[in-house]
């Protein structure tokens, strides 16, 4: 259990959000959501939580605490390629300007950065001390290199401040309060099955993921800020399934008659991605516990 009693949750009204932030106030913390409902609903956050309207592309002042989840950027492919610079702004002047207050307030940062720092991988799985091959000026890259670039200022505020900061790289994760109509892969798949809309798979749908229900993740997440860790740690579930195979357990845990539609395959969408995540094992004691088929059933149940 943390000692922590006050924390700051940026993005708490998104999808990952504002599960850290159902989780800290079940622990008994005073919660700060700071967002600027870009892509969040102030629905989604729980009435305990206070809520601070801000951009973090802007300086802001945050309010003592002893944790900030640092959570605040735009996540789906359609929302970080509406806005590219955007994109890079929030990753490099919101990171900036959060990890500064948490270096004032004398606050441990958990900092949400992404399997997509590894880019299409060449090494499988991956593990923390691969480098990635990203793609520098791809239209991905505005969301793949804010996060690298935000890693960097983690490290580099730790080694010359002594900041307090822990870096997770977070694989794809899903559950309840995906915000519909992004674009993700489940949101998409649970909306055309419940129509009975054939599912559309980008491409063959022979490429892998590797998904995470957002409990695990959360789990994960409250491990880091309590442990003094800098990582970067994997937070994600190894199982890898194909995206075909995805789609025919979404169709079978929701009862649908779709059918399943090959369309065109996105630029730089990696082939594969495999999470290794025997640092977090060793480091935080965690491990993720529901198999894939289990969490599409409770999605089905909750969304
Ligand atoms: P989300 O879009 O649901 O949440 C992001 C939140 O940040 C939203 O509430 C949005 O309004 C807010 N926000 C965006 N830009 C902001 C700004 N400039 N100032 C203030 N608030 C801002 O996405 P999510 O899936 O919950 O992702 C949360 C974090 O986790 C992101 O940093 C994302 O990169 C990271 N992440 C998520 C996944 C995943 O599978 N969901 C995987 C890897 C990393």
């Amino acid at each position: 259990m943390s000692m922590a009693e006050r924390a700051v949750v940026t993005g708490g009204a998104g999808f990952l959000g504002s599960h850290l932030c159902d989780a800290l106030v079940e622990r008994g913390m005073r919660v700060t959501c700071v967002d600027d409902f870009s892509t969040g609903e102030p629905a989604n956050v729980p009435p305990a939580v206070e809520l601070m309207h801000a951009d973090v592309r802007e300086p802001l002042r945050l309010p003592p605490s002893e944790l900030v989840l640092h959570f605040a950027c735009p996540a789906s492919p359609p929302a970080y390629l509406a806005s590219p610079v955007g994109t890079l702004e929030t990753g490099g002047f919101g990171t900036h300007h959060v990890l500064e207050e948490a270096r004032r307030l004398g606050a441990r940062v958990v900092f949400a950065s992404t399997s997509e720092v590894y880019g299409d991988p060449l090494e499988h799985p991956q593990r923390e001390t691969y480098w990635g091959n990203v793609n520098p000026i791809g239209p991905r890259s505005v969301y793949d290199e804010a996060k690298r670039f935000g890693e960097a200022l983690a490290f580099a505020y730790r080694r010359e401040h002594g900041l307090d900061v822990g870096v997770v790289r977070i694989f794809n994760t899903y559950g309840p309060r995906m915000k519909p109509g992004d674009g993700r892969m489940l949101p998409t798949f649970f909306a055309q099955a419940r129509k009975n809309e054939p599912l559309t798979v980008h491409g063959d749908g022979t490429q892998t993921r590797s998904l995470c229900h957002v409990s695990d993740l959360v789990r994960g997440v409250l491990a880091m800020a309590d442990s003094g860790e800098a990582g970067p740690v994997n937070l994600g579930n190894p199982e890898e399934v194909t995206v075909l195979e995805v789609a025919k357990q979404v169709i079978e845990v929701t009862g649908s008659d779709s059918e399943i539609v090959h369309v065109g395959a996105m630029t730089d969408d990696p082939r594969r991605r495999r999470p290794d995540v025997t640092r977090a094992r060793e480091l935080l004691g965690w491990e993720p516990e529901i198999p894939l088929e289990r969490g599409l059933r409770l999605m089905a149940r909750e969304t």
